[in-house]
């Protein structure tokens, strides 16, 4: 069966991802109320005690929101650095001793046949991070909220066969926009969220002949645009040099407000 997904909500308003294989169900944070999770996870014909436990990238609500009341709902271990829980104890209510489990951004974690990596990013939270995913020969890899692409995150990126990653703001919209300065200078910065441009010039060296599709994520709703984000990555990686005319790599969409289709990565 190999590692299938749907990203069932991202961006500021909540972010959540299911990702499987033959043997294991992990729900990639929960940053919706339990029963907004619910309605999607019965969107993509699936029921939350299919899930096996909850990663968990960072503390903030976005990513949060949902997670006691889930992890209480369906008895599910969540799985967070030793900084990150103590960033998150306080908001998430009373959780099970056996369910509170330290995965360190460095360790690799087997869940049945589904191999996870966590990896640092830098973004204003305790101690986020991303993951990937393997099963066999397929990677998938899994980055929003972050400041910029650090070495370390493209050598953790390397070889995906799909990649989803954060392209939070048009630089321009942002600059416009309403949000005071200070806000505005902590998006932009090292520690806060992935423009378009960056997006694109991240893909632009992260491409190799294994990538086939990357999902654009955590678009910011007064600072962007889907069609254009997807241009701006697109026009971005041809003037570094990255064509797409005859390659079959593709850029996807996620949503605020619906979750995308499954996909198969091997396919
Ligand atoms: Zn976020
Ligand atoms: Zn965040």
């Amino acid at each position: 069966m190999g590692i299938s997904f749907s990203v069932l909500s991202s961006g500021s308003t909540g972010n959540a991802t299911i990702v499987r294989n033959e043997d294991t169900t992990l729900l990639i944070d929960a940053g919706l109320s339990a029963r907004r999770i619910d309605e999607l996870l019965k969107e993509r014909e699936m029921m939350g005690e299919e899930i096996d436990g909850i990663l968990i990238t960072h503390e903030h609500s976005d990513h949060i929101r949902g997670l006691g009341a889930v992890a209480r709902k369906y008895n599910l271990p969540i799985y967070a650095n030793e900084k990150t829980w103590e960033a998150m104890t306080k908001s998430l209510g009373k959780i099970a001793e056996e369910n509170r489990i330290v995965l360190e951004s460095h360790e690799v974690k087997d869940f049945g046949t589904l191999r996870v990596e966590p990896f640092e990013i830098s973004h204003d939270a305790a101690a986020p991070v991303g993951y990937c995913f393997y099963d066999g020969d397929e990677k998938l890899g899994v980055a929003t909220d972050l400041g910029y692409v650090s070495d370390k995150v493209k050598k953790a990126l390397d070889g995906s066969d799909v990649l989803v990653l954060e392209a939070n703001h048009d630089i321009e919209m942002l600059r416009m926009g309403r949000y005071p300065w200070n806000t505005k200078r902590r998006i932009l910065g090292d520690m806060g969220h992935l423009s378009n441009i960056s997006a694109g010039d991240a893909l632009s060296e992260l491409l190799t002949g294994d990538t086939k599709r990357t999902y654009l994520a955590h678009l910011s709703l007064d600072h962007n645009m889907m069609e254009l984000a997807r241009m701006t990555v697109r026009d971005t990686m041809e003037d570094r040099g990255c064509f797409f005319k005859d390659s079959e790599f593709k850029l996807c969409d996620t949503y605020y407000d619906r979750p995308t289709p499954w996909d198969k990565v091997s396919e």
